[in-house]
Order: structure tokens, then C-alpha cells, then sequence
């Protein structure tokens, strides 16, 4: 199947007589005969379902459509982008441990690896992005575990040279994770330049709608952690939480990953997402590849008309002719990049705030990779955490202002940006 046909018909084939649509196994638990045939799932020797914090039909079938989407061997659905960051990285991490992530990435991520991970004794360091490859090789410890960035950032929509980080990752014995969520697989399979892992906040374009929070990990089955098997003891000795299941042996390079995240980390931590959800995130998929081609090109006319803008200070969208990172997304991304667009006006962080005010049909949302236009000024509201030296670091400048364009007309959105500029 191409890719497209894959965005309708991966991850559920439904046989003769079966439900057309995705059924909903709105059921968190499931009946057996017999204690033995229920203590089998249990210790991981036979497969099937039995609680849905674990495991569930319709969850799994639409994480095996992420599989297929991305290019990778197994996946996993998690309640938010949030968790599945998390996740990604707990469960090759540990107290001790240490992780190299791009200072670029999405304002939540940064504090989740900068302050939450740090109190589990899980170190970070962020650098930037572009620095050539002998600076980046610089932040790694003996102790690290991984690598992380995002293919096109949350809010910069800088974009991330992969194979430059996916060698580095390699050269250090660590696999390199990449959050996927702006590009979407409609767009770019990091898989393919070189990543291992790949998550989502498909509370964004994968949603589509803003109806549902929802996260996703997809591991390529590439990285090999036996060769690197005294760094990742948790994959490659026995968990006596498990009746001293070895991952990497009892489920191979393709399985040991997503089978431990799914057997300790949602066990012992919850965060899946709730089937009602996973069918809605479906329903989003199936149009994906549509929507995205629909923001790619309205981006481009709406990034083209604010370059010729005299209020617009400066304009960043890589899909833009002449921008830093045009090259580089043409490799990555050939058939576009994303709906998000972020530029300052002149005048600074008061004329952003009017600016944004005067808008009628973009609306001020936190949501961002949506169906429908809305703006967020990043430094008073997702950033705030952030002090000025840490916003410079992630790129953000206090004017900043991150438009995320939707499906809508191209002609009523520049109408709506051009009205409000012209009253700053
Ligand atoms: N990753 C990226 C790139 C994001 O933009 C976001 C949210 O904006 C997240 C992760 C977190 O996802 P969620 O809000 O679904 O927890």
C-alpha cells in the first residue's frame, strides 16, 4: 500500500461479515474461562487482552496504523504527547542516566527533560540544533542514553537535520528519538533518515479537529540494544517484574521496546488513552494526508503575503523560498512541511498583542496544528516557564507570534491578517 491508502486502511482490515468502521472495545476488561488461561497473559507468555490500561483492541489497531504510517515494526498509543515523550525516554532511562535534546524543542517537553526528569536523577543537556557535528558530539557523557529532537520545532518550526543527529546518536551507541508531531508521516518518516523512535502529540494534525489529547510512541525495531547491552540493562536482563522476562530475548530487536513500555511503564504509570479517543484520533487519520497537503499550501500563501507586509518585522516558514531551513526541508520533506508559521511584527511584544486582538477569524488558542486558524504569542503563555537567556536559547524572541494555519480559505485567512495589521 502507498501511504495514502495506508492512512485509510492500515492497522484494521476488517473480514467477511465485520464492522466496516474501527469498532470502540469500550470494555476495560475481558472474561476468561479459567485463572491459568488468564495467568498466561500475565506472565507475557500468551497474547491477548485482559485489562485496558494495558492493552486494548481498538487502541492497538490504531497504533499499528502508526507503525505502518511511520515505517516502524510496533507502537503504542499514550493519553497525551506528554506521556509518550515521557515514555520514550523512562524506559531507557533511569536514575543516573542521561539524555543530549535539542534546546529547540516544544516548551512542555523542555521542562518535562529540564525539571521533572532532573528530580528523577535524570540529567539533560540541550544544545542547539545546528551546531556542526563535532560541537554537538561534545555533550555527550558516558552516561547518556539519548538523543532527542523534534523534526520541525514547537514554536520555531526550526527544522532538524536527522541524519546529522541520527549519526551522532549511532557514533555515541544511543538511538536517537524524534517527535514527529508537527510534519506528521504524511509529511516526513524520520525512520527513514535515520531515527529509531518516533512519538506524537496527535492531539495535534493527527486530531485534526482539537477533540482529543492523545500521544504515540513507534519504535523502528533498527536500533540494537544488545549491542549496547550494559546500557540499557532494563531491555537486556531479566525484569523480575515480569517473572524475569528478558525483552530483548523473549521479543527480539522488533518487540523488546514497545513490549517493556507497555508491560512496566503503562503497568505501573497509567496515561493510555481512552478507546473513544483512539477511534477519534482514527477518524482524524484517515484524512490526514489530505488536511496537510490543504495547510501546506495555505502556510505558503499566507507565509508569501506577510514577506511583503510593511508592519511584519520578520517571517520564518521553512516551506518559504529563501528561508535557512529550505534546503534541508526539501530533503526531509519534499511534498511540504506544516501548516505553523511564526513571524514578529514591528513594534515588538505590544504590537503582537494588538495585532493578535484584531484578529476575527484566527482564533487566540494554546492548540496549535489544527483544522482551524489560531495564533499564540509563545512568551507570555506556553514559554512562560522560560526565563529571557532560556527563551533565547529555544529561539523564542518576545515578539514572537506563532500562527498555525488551517484548512479555511487562503483568501478569507489573508483577508482576516491583512485587516488586523493594518491597525496595529
Ligand atoms: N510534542 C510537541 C511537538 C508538541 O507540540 C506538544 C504539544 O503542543 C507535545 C509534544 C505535548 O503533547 P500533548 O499536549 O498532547 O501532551
Amino acid at each position: 500500500m502507498n501511504i495514502e491508502t495506508k492512512f485509510l486502511h492500515a492497522g484494521y482490515e476488517p473480514k467477511n461479515g465485520e464492522p466496516r468502521q474501527l469498532p470502540i472495545y469500550q470494555s476495560t476488561t475481558w472474561k476468561y474461562a479459567s485463572s491459568d488461561d488468564m495467568g498466561k497473559l500475565f506472565d507475557l507468555e500468551a497474547s491477548g487482552y485482559f485489562y485496558t490500561r494495558l492493552q486494548n483492541p481498538t487502541n492497538d489497531m490504531v497504533a499499528a496504523k502508526l507503525a505502518a504510517l511511520e515505517g516502524g515494526v510496533a507502537a503504542m498509543l499514550t493519553s497525551s504527547g506528554q506521556a509518550a515523550n515521557f515514555f520514550a525516554l523512562f524506559n531507557i532511562c533511569e536514575t543516573g542516566s542521561h539524555i543530549v535534546a535539542s534546546s529547540a524543542i516544544y516548551g512542555g517537553t523542555y521542562n518535562l527533560l529540564g525539571v521533572t526528569m532532573k528530580k528523577m536523577g535524570i540529567d539533560v543537556t540541550f544544545v542547539d540544533q545546528d551546531l556542526p557535528e563535532e560541537e554537538l558530539a561534545k555533550a555527550f557523557r558516558p552516561n547518556t542514553r539519548a538523543l532527542f529532537g523534534e523534526t520541525i520545532t514547537n514554536p520555531t518550526v526550526t527544522v532538524l537535520d536527522i541524519e546529522k543527529f541520527a549519526r551522532l546518536a549511532h557514533s555515541h551507541g544511543v538511538p536517537l528519538i524524534v517527535d514527529n508531531t508537527f510534519a506528521t508521516p504524511a509529511n516526513c518518516r524520520p525512520i527513514e533518515f535515520g531515527a529509531d523512535i518516533v512519538t506524537h502529540s496527535t492531539t495535534k494534525y493527527m486530531d485534526g479537529h482539537a477533540i482529543s489529547v492523545g500521544g504515540a510512541i513507534i519504535d523502528s525495531g533498527n536500533f540494537d540494544w544488545m549491542a549496547h547491552a550494559d546500557m540499557y540493562p532494563g531491555l537486556t536482563t531479566p525484569d523480575e517484574s515480569y517473572h524475569g522476562i528478558t525483552y530483548t530475548e523473549r521479543f527480539g530487536l522488533g518487540g523488546a521496546y514497545i513490549t517493556k513500555a507497555v508491560a512496566q511503564l503503562m503497568r505501573d504509570l497509567g496515561s493510555q488513552v481512552a478507546p473513544m479517543n483512539a477511534f477519534l484520533l482514527n477518524m482524524g487519520l484517515e484524512t490526514l494526508h489530505l488536511r496537510m497537503a490543504r495547510h501546506c499550501e495555505n502556510a505558503l500563501a499566507v507565509a508569501k503575503f506577510l514577506s511583503g507586509q510593511k508592519n511584519v518585522e520578520w517571517i520564518n516558514y521553512p516551506g518559504l523560498e529563501g528561508n535557512k531551513y529550505y534546503e534541508l526541508a526539501k530533503k526531509l520533506m519534499p511534498g511540504g512541511t506544516c501548516g505553523v508559521i511564526t513571524f514578529g511584527v514591528k513594534g515588538g511584544r505590544a504590537a503582537a498583542e494588538k495585532f493578535m486582538a484584531g484578529l476575527e477569524l484566527a482564533s487566540i488558542a494554546t492548540h496549535v496544528a489544527d483544522a482551524k486558524t489560531c495564533v499564540l504569542h509563545p512568551a507570555s503563555s506556553t514559554h512562560r516557564q522560560m526565563n529571557d537567556d532560556e527563551l533565547r536559547a529555544a529561539g523564542v524572541s518576545p515578539d514572537l507570534i506563532r500562527l498555525s494555519v488551517g484548512i479555511e480559505d487562503a483568501e478569507d485567512l489573508i483577508a482576516d491578517i491583512k485587516q488586523a495589521l493594518d491597525n496595529i
